[in-house]
C-alpha cells in the first residue's frame, strides 16, 4: 500500500500519512459519481443548495481547526489562513445566495402561442483537480458552483495537502448523499489515471505545464475543460501615482502567503522619475516582515510549501545574481537558521528580459523591479510575458488607467489597488494563464451545458 507524506514545511516534521489511491480506487470513485448524476441532478437547486450550506455551516463551525491545518500543512501564516477561511465562504454564501438567479431557466421569446426558454443543465461528473496554495478555496473556487449546478465530482488535492483533502472529504460526505462528492489521493500519477477515466469534464487549477497535458487529454476524449493556470501579474507605478499607497499594494501583493498566489503581482514597472524612491520604499517594507513558523500568531511571511520549492526559487534567484542583478533586500535561503522551506523577503533591481526571475513564474517572496520611460513602453515590458493572469495599475491619471487597462493582455486588472477577486466577478486568463472563467453568473456558465427548448402554448 503506497502512502502519501504530509510534510510541514515550517520544521520538515510529519504531520499524517494518506493512502495513495489506486487505478482501481479512481475507477471506482467514477463509477459511483456516475450513478448518483441522475439523482443529484433531480434534486434540484434549492435542495442542493440546501443540503450544500448545512456542510458549510460545518466548515464554519470548524474553521479554527481548517484553518490550523491549513497553515500547519502547507505553511500560510495562522493569521491569513483565518482570513482565507472567512473569505472562501463569502464566496460560497455568494454562490448559495445567486445559485437560483443564474441557473434557473430564461425565457428568450414568449408570444401568445410560444415561448422558448434556455436552461443551464449540469455537466455530467467534473474531474477537479487543484493545487496546494490555499486548500480551502482551491476546493471552493474549483468545485462549489459545479456542485451547486448539479454535477457530481472527482476530486484531487494536491499531494502537498493530503490532510486537508481528508478533512474537506470527511465534513461533505456528513452532509451529502455518498457518492456525490468523491475524493482520490496522490500526485500527477492519480490525476493522470482520474482524467483518463469515465469522466465528463475537467477543472483544472495548477501549473500551465500540467494543463497543456490536460487540454490535450480533453480534447482527445472531446469533452469540455475549464483551465486556471500559472501567472507572472506586472505591476506598473507610473510617476504621478500615490507612492505610499502604491508601494504597501505592490508589497500586500507579493508577499501574501509567501508569495505564492496565481495572480499575486510578481513584476514591478516603475516610472524613471520616481524609480529610486520605489525600491527604498518597498525594500524597507519587505525587511521589516517577521519571518517565522506558519502556525505562530506572529508570523507575516511563513516557509514555501515544501523544498523542492525553496529549491526552485534559489536558482532563480542564483540565476539573476549570476547575471549582474543588484540584491536590494534578502536573496537567501533560511532553511539552515529556521529549520523549515524559509526564504528572504527579496526585492531585486538590475533585471534584465533574459533573467528566469522575469520569465518565468516565480512562486515566492521575490520581487524584480524595472523601470520605464513611456507608456507604450510600460505597456511592452508588462505584456512580455507567456502569462496573461492579474495585473496591477498605480496611477492618478484616469484617462491613463483606461487606456493601460484595455491595453494590457490579462484576464483580471486592478487600478491603485482595488480588489478584483470578488465572488460576483470572474476570475481567469489570458495566454498561458488558461482559460474558462470562475466565479459569478461566469462560472455557473461554465460548468453547465445550455439547451434551448422552444414549444407551443
Ligand atoms: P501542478 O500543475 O504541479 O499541480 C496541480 C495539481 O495537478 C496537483 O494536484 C497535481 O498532483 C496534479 N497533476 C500534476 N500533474 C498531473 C497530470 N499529468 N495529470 C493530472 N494531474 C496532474 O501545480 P502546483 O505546483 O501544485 O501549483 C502551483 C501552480 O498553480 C502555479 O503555477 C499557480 O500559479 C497555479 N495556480 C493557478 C490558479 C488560478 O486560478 N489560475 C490558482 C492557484 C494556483
Amino acid at each position: 500500500m503506497q502512502t502519501l507524506k504530509s510534510i510541514n514545511p515550517s520544521t520538515y516534521e510529519l504531520l499524517g500519512e494518506v493512502v495513495v489511491s489506486t487505478k482501481e480506487k479512481v475507477s471506482q470513485k467514477v463509477a459511483l459519481a456516475q450513478q448518483m448524476r441522475k439523482e443529484w441532478r433531480e434534486l434540484g437547486v434549492a435542495k442542493r443548495v440546501e443540503m450544500l450550506r448545512k456542510a458549510f455551516g460545518e466548515f464554519l463551525e470548524r474553521k479554527k481547526e481548517l484553518a490550523l491545518l491549513e497553515s500547519r500543512e502547507m505553511g500560510m501564516p495562522l493569521s491569513e489562513a483565518l482570513i482565507d477561511v472567512d473569505g472562501t465562504m463569502d464566496y460560497a454564501n455568494w454562490y448559495f445566495d445567486n445559485a437560483e438567479k443564474y441557473l434557473s431557466p430564461e425565457t428568450t421569446f414568449e408570444n401568445d402561442t410560444e415561448i422558448h426558454q434556455v436552461f443551464y443543465e449540469p455537466i455530467g461528473v467534473a474531474a477537479v483537480i487543484v493545487p496546494w496554495n490555499f486548500p480551502f478555496a482551491n476546493f471552493v473556487w474549483g468545485g462549489l458552483q459545479s456542485l451547486v449546478a448539479g454535477n457530481t465530482l472527482v476530486f484531487k488535492h494536491s499531494e502537498e495537502c493530503p490532510l486537508s483533502g481528508k478533512f474537506i472529504e470527511y465534513v461533505l460526505n456528513h452532509h451529502l448523499p455518498t457518492g456525490v462528492f468523491n475524493e482520490v489521493y496522490g500526485n500527477g500519477e492519480v490525476g493522470k489515471l482520474l482524467v483518463n477515466d469515465n469522466i465528463n469534464m475537467i477543472a483544472f487549477t495548477g501549473s500551465t505545464k500540467t494543463g497543456k497535458y490536460l487540454y490535450e487529454t480533453a480534447g482527445r476524449k472531446f469533452i469540455k475543460a475549464v483551465m486556471e493556470l500559472g501567472g507572472s501579474a506586472p505591476g506598473i507605478i507610473f510617476s504621478d501615482a500615490d507612492l505610499d499607497q502604491a508601494t504597501s499594494g505592490v508589497c500586500e501583493q507579493r508577499l501574501l502567503n509567501a508569495g505564492q498566489c496565481c495572480d499575486g503581482l510578481k513584476r514591478l514597472i516603475v516610472g524613471e522619475e520616481v524609480f529610486d524612491e520605489v525600491v527604498k520604499k518597498v525594500t524597507k517594507i519587505f525587511s521589516s516582515k517577521k519571518i517565522g513558523k506558519a502556525d505562530d500568531k506572529e508570523t507575516q511571511i511563513g516557509p514555501l510549501v515544501a523544498k523542492r520549492q525553496l529549491d526552485l526559487l534559489l536558482e532563480q534567484v542564483k540565476d539573476a545574481f549570476v547575471q549582474g542583478a543588484k540584491i536590494e533586500t534578502g536573496g537567501h535561503s533560511l532553511e539552515k537558521k529556521l529549520g523549515g522551506a524559509f526564504f528572504e523577503p527579496t526585492v531585486i533591481t538590475g533585471v534584465t528580459k533574459d533573467m528566469r526571475i522575469w520569465n518565468e513564474e516565480v512562486f515566492g517572496p521575490v520581487l524584480p523591479i524595472v523601470k520605464f520611460n513611456t507608456e507604450e513602453e510600460a505597456v511592452a515590458l508588462a505584456n512580455g510575458t507567456a502569462y496573461g493572469l492579474g495585473s496591477y495599475v498605480f496611477t492618478k491619471d484616469k484617462e491613463k488607467a483606461t487606456r493601460v487597462s484595455s491595453a494590457l493582455e490579462a484576464g483580471m486588472v486592478s487600478v491603485n489597488g482595488v480588489n478584483y477577486i470578488m465572488p460576483f466577478n470572474p476570475f481567469g486568463g489570458y495566454k498561458n494563464s488558461g482559460f474558462g472563467r470562475e466565479h459569478g453568473k461566469y462560472g455557473f456558465a461554465e460548468v453547465t451545458q445550455i439547451k434551448i427548448v422552444a414549444k407551443n402554448k
